[in-house]
Formats: structure tokens, C-alpha cells, sequence
């Protein structure tokens, strides 16, 4: 199954809370995924508006992610680690109480310590929230992002080894973030063909991945950019999806938000359309292609 959507409230949508934002994906886009942003400070979520996008959400199988607020460590001092619990465990309490199917989450920053030093803070960190999301039966998994700087701890091999440690973790699959970080390093069959393999030994039965083209220099990332101005080729990761019946979520993170999940959603069906050899193509229908 491809799920498409955009993360946060569509641009070209006049309400601005989440309520409208995901009647607007549903009714107005056609799309079937949304990637709520609860990404500065602590938000609060008025109970009402949480049960309606529930509901809403179940009787119109849209699926919802959350992202937590950008600034966590979990690889900082002691001071900062409680502070990203709080954030997470508010944000994903949150995010259970909306139906999210995972909350993403920025892992940390290497500081003074070494990569191993890091990954094992993290893996420590990461094992404690993780334990106490299940204490208080909350059913939205944490989901780790790959990350595009250098100074910040996040690549795919990095995100691959904290979920292979922890149970109940999985990666967010950021590919602008991977591209970036890469410097440009998505760009033929072979090389999404690679990454997937990276993702193996966690044998995932759904993948969440975040879309956007992206402006980049010596293996970092400057911002994002429409698709279509970035260097990353939609084609190749869409023909990969489609030949392995991935499950997959994507989510446009471009400045153009919803144009973007919209391209997306079009490049899908064309390349259906190139298989079944037919005029017509739906992206929720998967059932011609071989
Ligand atoms: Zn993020």
C-alpha cells in the first residue's frame, strides 16, 4: 500500500488548525496521510480536536504521524535528556490520544563525545522512553529520523543501529536528510536499491518517508526545496516501491507541502500507468501492477 501526504496543515488551506488541515488532505487532495507537527514547544491539543481527528481519521483511513518538537538531545547532559523525555512523553501522549501511528523524533547531537559514545547514550536514552511510552500503554511508536548535518548523530547506519538495539523503534526515513547528508548520494536505482538493503535487518513491515528536494554542501544540509529544483529523482524510489510491494507512507516535507504530495501522488500514478499500460491510474490501487 502507498499512503501519500504532507507534513502540517496544507498551505492552500484557509482554517489553520489540524482538524481542518486533515479534512482538508481527505476532502479537497485525495490524500490518505498526514504528519501532524507539534514541532515548537510543547502544544496542546484541545481534547475535542483530538477526538474528532481520531474519528475522522479511522472512518476515512487516513493514517496519522506526529513529529515532536524539533529541539531534543538525547545524547546532552542530564538537564537536556529530561527535557526531551518531557517533550517526547507530552508529544506522545498527544499523539496516542489523535490515533498517530508514530511520533518522530530527533535523536541528538554528538557535543564532545565520539560517535560510539553517542550512539550508546542514545540507545540508553531511547530503551528508557521507549519502556515508559509502554508503561503507560501508549500505542504510537517512536520513529528515530536520519538526520542531514555532520555535527548531528543521525545517519541511516546510525538510525539502522539504535532500532536494531531497541525494541519498539523504528526509523524515519528522511531522504532529503540522507541525500544531504550524502552530499547528493540518491540519485540512481542502485543507490535507493542500497539504502533499502541498510534497512534490512530491521525487517519492517511499513516504512515512514519523509520527501523533499534539498539544497546541500559538503555533506550538509542548508533548507529544503521544491522536488522538482532538488537532485533527488522521484522515479527511481517509486519503481523501487512498486517492484517490491513496499508499504510505504510518503510524506512531502517541501516548501510546497501539499503541491509537492500531490506531485508525488501523480508520479506514482504514472508509474502505474506505465505497467498496466493503461490511461487511467489510481494510487490507492495497486491491484494491476505486476
Ligand atoms: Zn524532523
Amino acid at each position: 500500500m502507498i499512503r501519500i501526504g504532507q507534513a502540517g496543515i496544507p498551505l492552500s488551506c484557509k482554517g489553520r488548525t489540524n482538524k481542518d488541515g486533515i479534512v482538508y488532505t481527505h476532502k479537497n487532495l485525495d490524500l490518505n496521510a498526514i504528519e501532524i507537527q507539534f514541532v515548537r514547544g510543547l502544544y496542546v491539543m484541545p481534547e475535542e480536536e483530538a477526538d474528532f481527528i481520531k474519528d475522522y481519521a479511522k472512518k476515512n483511513d487516513i493514517e496519522i504521524h506526529v513529529h515532536a518538537p524539533y529541539y531534543l538531545n538525547l545524547a546532552g547532559d542530564r538537564e537536556e535528556v529530561e527535557m526531551s523525555y518531557e517533550k517526547i512523553l507530552k508529544s506522545a501522549e498527544m499523539a496516542n490520544d489523535i490515533g498517530a501511528k508514530d511520533l518522530v523524533i530527533h535523536p541528538g547531537f554528538y557535543g564532545e563525545n565520539g560517535e560510539r559514545r553517542t550512539l550508546n547514550l542514545i540507545v540508553k536514552n531511547t530503551t528508557k522512553i521507549a519502556g515508559l511510552l509502554k508503561k503507560q500503554k501508549i500505542k504510537t511508536k517512536l520513529a528515530l529520523e536520519t538526520m542531514g548535518k555532520q555535527k548531528v548523530f543521525g545517519s541511516i547506519e546510525e538510525i539502522v543501529s539504535v532500532c536494531t538495539h531497541v525494541k519498539d523503534i523504528v526509523p524515519a526515513i528522511d531522504l532529503g536528510h540522507i541525500h544531504a547528508r550524502g552530499n547528493g548520494c540518491l540519485k540512481e536505482r542502485e543507490d535507493f536499491d542500497a539504502l533499502f538493503e541498510k534497512l534490512k535487518p530491521l525487517h519492517l513491515r511499513h516504512y515512514l518517508i519523509h520527501i523533499t528536494g534539498v539544497l546541500y554542501e559538503k555533506g550538509n544540509e542548508y533548507y529544503h526545496l521544491p522536488i522538482k529544483k532538488g537532485d533527488m529523482p522521484l522515479a527511481p524510489l517509486i519503481d523501487l516501491i512498486l517492484d517490491k510491494k513496499l508499504n510505504v507512507t510518503l510524506i512531502s516535507e517541501s516548501p510546497l507541502l501539499e503541491h509537492d504530495a500531490v506531485y508525488i501522488k501523480l508520479q506514482v500514478e504514472k508509474a502505474i500507468m506505465k505497467r498496466t499500460g493503461k490511461e487511467v491510474a489510481y494510487y490507492k490501487d495497486l491491484s494491476e501492477v505486476s
